[in-house]
């Protein structure tokens, strides 16, 4: 057996506070505390000596830990907690306490002893690293809002529309599902900002953005700025009727702003719309679909401007090469 003055030299020089309380007497009563625990908590052997440990919770528990420990006492086990606790002074300090029971030879439990550890600096550093992950979290998401999102509407910018186009095809690709992409350019929109000025067309830029945005039929359907005063809208699942039917209402929709354009024919500030309807298929561009949506804005350009014009969907490359093939074998 180890030698008993070791033994209490090891408990009144350790570093780490040591109390043992007697669980015979009401209350579980501290009966020793060490000159760590004194430390520590700023209480000398005389204040702690006689009292509850819980002196040092100053009257508050989070309700858990209390479920924790009151279990841990109905069964005669021992836990581990780290626990808000008061100094003498009233300062808050983070002990990380373990409790371990002693039982007499019935198995009854005869006393706690506690260990406890300051281990507040670990605890603030944690508390400061969550609180610098949650700021570089707030970042990345305002970051990732910039990369994807156009400065002055709001909606999404060309560079994000281009890669989610791309999954958007490559989807509609393997469901062979239909896709309506629908090119819009605001009519005469020099002439706006020539009148009204720039700022002025910032705003006018603004509202048709939020115009279009409320369009939506669809939660799959998507808008994006193209770029100056062009808009591109993209409707996953959209057949050719409902799409003529939807590039009017885009029209009608924007007229009814009814912003004044006084230097364009129809004196009110409109948009064109070019679009086509395709079931992307293997061997087609999404590239091959834009460029003819663009073409059918030319072309509603054309025909006087506010209002729609559809174009047909591009030939996939593999058939425009099987239509050379025959051809060729025909002659
Ligand atoms: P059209 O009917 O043929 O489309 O005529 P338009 O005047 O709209 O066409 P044009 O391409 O000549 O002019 C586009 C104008 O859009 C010119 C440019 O000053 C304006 N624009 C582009 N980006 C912005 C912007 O961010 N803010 C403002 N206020 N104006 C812009
Ligand atoms: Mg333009
Ligand atoms: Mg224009």
């Amino acid at each position: 057996m180890i030698d008993l003055e070791l033994l209490q030299h090891a408990v009144m020089d350790s570093r780490d506070g040591i109390s043992i309380a007697d669980a015979r007497e009401i209350d579980t009563p501290l009966i020793f505390v060490n000159p760590a625990f004194e430390r520590m908590t700023g209480y000398n052997y005389d204040d702690a000596v006689g009292r509850n440990c819980r002196f040092l919770q100053g009257g508050a528990i989070d309700a858990r830990q209390r479920g924790v420990m009151r279990a841990a006492v109905a069964q005669g086990e021992g836990f581990s907690e780290v626990l808000a606790n008061y100094r003498k002074d009233g300062t808050l300090f983070w002990n990380e306490l373990s409790v371990s029971p002693i039982h007499d030879e019935n198995g009854a439990v005869t006393h706690y002893i506690g260990f406890q550890k300051d281990v507040t600096q670990r605890v603030l550093l944690d508390e400061q690293l969550r609180a610098r992950n949650r700021d570089l979290e707030s970042a990345k998401r305002a970051l990732e809002e910039l990369v994807t999102l156009d400065a002055l509407t709001g909606v999404y910018n060309r560079r994000h529309f281009d890669s989610r186009l791309n999954t958007l095809w490559k989807i509609s690709t393997r469901a062979a599902e239909s896709m309506a992409i629908f090119f819009i350019d605001i009519d005469h929109f020099k002439a706006y900002n020539d009148h009204f000025g720039h700022q002025k067309g910032d705003e006018a830029l603004i509202d048709v953005a939020q115009t279009l945005a409320e369009s939506f039929q669809r939660g799959s359907d998507f808008l994006a700025r193209y770029g100056g005063e062009e808009f591109v809208v993209v409707a996953c699942g959209m057949d050719r009727q409902p799409a003529g039917h939807f590039a009017d209402d885009l029209c009608r929709r924007v007229r009814d702003l009814a912003l004044r354009n006084p230097n364009a024919p129809s004196g009110r500030l409109t948009i064109s719309v070019g679009y086509t309807v395709v079931t992307p298929q293997p061997g087609m561009a999404a590239d091959a679909a834009i460029k003819r949506a663009d073409e059918a804005l030319f072309a509603a350009k054309d025909a006087g401007r506010n209002c729609a014009r559809s174009a047909p969907a591009p030939v996939p490359t593999v058939a425009v090469a099987e239509r050379r093939q025959r051809a060729s074998l025909d002659s």
